[in-house]
């Protein structure tokens, strides 16, 4: 007998179910569109061209090594990805408002700020958008938040931002709640707030006192265009508002399995910095001690040598290029089979997720047919390819009448 006789299956996580699905699929017409990650024309993960040049820079550096990095992080790493976020002429970094923390990815950056919330502040009530990535609420709930709620954010009707519901929710909110905003490109929805509607969110949150958190994962996956995509994190940092951001390299450098996150912190006095930052590391010391190297030394060099960082900007580009020409095939497409209903969020939508409004039930039937998706009707637009579009709308189409 073993101590675990009484242990029970979890239930599945959907994003990696999906993928086994797929990938033990033998139907050669079989498309992915689960997975939250970059995807070629030809179906296959890409290594950025210039994170490839990095990783050859940094095996032939003998001056490297394996130690330990700080507790906090590598340093050049946490400036040069927090001048990423706010543009580096941002009046918080020269007023020295901002502190950084490496951390495990946008996740292990959330994790991380939630933890201080938790443990030093004593917050307790977190908001996330509903829906939100599938992650965050058992983020926080790891982290002691016994009170996770939803503000309103999606309109099934009209397919796009429900923002009256969400500032009425936000408005509701008691004083301290910490409210995680998507910072660009929602995930799962697509829809992000106008430059209007995020002006008056941050109104409500600073009349309520509600404390900002920002998720920051897809930086130049919504527009393409990295200064663009950081405006809502910029203008909530110019708000006089202690907030905390989670910024995460996974998509935009394409560095998912090295872990390559930063939490960037804004107090509205700098001098209360030196005790956040002593604690804060205390909690990095006791879930994972000290961050990995790989991801934020490639990220660092990129960042730190304007050759590498125009190239990687090209590169952002041709990503989101591609997806943007994926969602217009795919709306092109509806529109030649006639597909009952409007498909124009296909296009509205941003960044890597598309919301398609398909239920449950037509997910079953794309399913059937080897097309995975999550049962909520999101799909990576990543997972298209010119040679798999048409086929995709066909059976939307078949399972839509
Ligand atoms: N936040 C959002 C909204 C995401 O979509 C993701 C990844 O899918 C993350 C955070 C986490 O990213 P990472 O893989 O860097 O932990």
């Amino acid at each position: 007998d073993s101590v675990f006789k009484n242990v029970d299956s979890a239930p599945p996580i959907q994003v990696f179910q999906l993928t086994k699905l797929f990938t033990d699929s033998t139907d050669p017409k079989k498309v992915n569109l689960g997975v939250g990650a970059y995807r070629t024309e030809e179906g296959k993960p890409w290594v950025l061209p210039v994170v490839h040049t990095a990783e050859l820079q940094m095996a032939n550096d003998l001056t490297l090594n394996h130690e330990y990095l700080p507790v906090a992080g590598l340093p050049d790493f946490r400036i040069a990805a927090t001048q990423l976020l706010l543009g580096s002429n941002h009046t918080v970094i020269a007023e020295n408002k901002v502190e950084s923390f490496q951390a495990l990815g946008g996740t292990g950056a959330l994790r991380l700020g939630a933890a201080f919330l938790k443990n030093v502040m004593n917050f307790n009530v977190v908001y996330v958008s509903d829906p939100t990535w599938e992650n965050h609420k058992g983020v926080f709930q790891a982290a002691g938040f016994s009170d996770v709620r939803l503000y309103r954010y999606w309109d099934s009707e009209s397919r796009g931002l429900n923002f009256r519901g969400m500032c009425e929710d936000l408005s509701n909110a008691p004083e301290n709640a910490v409210i995680i905003l998507h910072g660009v490109a929602h995930n799962p929805t697509g829809i992000d707030p106008t430059k209007e509607q995020w002006e008056a969110i941050a109104n409500i949150c600073k009349e309520k006192k509600l404390f900002v958190f920002l998720d920051c994962a897809y930086q130049g996956f919504a527009s393409g265009n990295l200064d663009e995509d950081g405006w809502a994190s910029r203008y909530f940092a110019d708000q006089d508002l202690d907030l905390f951001v989670a910024q995460s390299f996974s998509k935009n450098f394409g560095l998912y399995n090295e872990r390559t996150g930063n939490l960037v912190v804004i107090s509205r006095d700098p001098k209360k910095l030196t005790e956040v930052r002593s604690q804060m590391e205390i909690q990095i010391r006791i879930m994972w001690s000290n961050p990995p190297n790989h991801g934020a030394r490639i990220v660092t060099t990129v960042l730190k040598n304007s050759a590498y960082f125009e190239e990687w900007k090209g590169q952002i580009l041709i990503m989101a290029d591609r997806i943007k020409k994926m969602r217009q095939e795919l709306l092109d497409n509806l529109k030649k089979l006639g597909t009952p209903g409007n498909w124009d969020h296909i296009t509205k939508q941003i960044g890597m997720f598309s919301y398609t409004g398909l239920t449950e039930k037509q997910v079953e039937y794309l399913k059937s047919k080897s097309i995975y998706l999550l049962s909520s009707g999101r799909i990576s637009m990543c997972g298209l390819t010119s040679k798999n579009v048409e086929y995709v709308a066909k059976t939307i189409d078949e399972a839509i009448r």
